[in-house]
């Protein structure tokens, strides 16, 4: 027997994932270069203060996040945060 859904339904659960940690951006030190945007669309946006933001942090897999958003962000302000 499925089990009724229970309508929260982001993301994570559609794609039938559970992550361990996500990426996140500290907003008061991004200077919005768009480096980890550019890089890695999948996981990151400019939110509406045209600060990065991670929309889907299943987005890409967590090697890909760390060297395409992580190591190359110039002021460091992209951690991994644990669930
Ligand atoms: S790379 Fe860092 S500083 Fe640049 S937009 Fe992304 S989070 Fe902001």
């Amino acid at each position: 027997m499925v089990p009724a859904s229970s309508g929260r339904g982001d993301l994570e659960e559609e794609k039938g994932e559970k992550l361990a940690r996500r990426p996140w951006v500290d907003k008061e030190q991004c200077i919005s270069c768009g480096i980890c945007i550019a890089n890695c669309p999948q996981v990151f946006r400019f939110d509406s203060h045209g600060k990065s933001e991670c929309y889907d942090p299943a987005g890409a897999e967590e090697q890909v996040i760390q060297t395409t958003a992580i190591d190359l962000c110039p002021v460091s302000c992209i951690i991994w945060e644990e669930e």
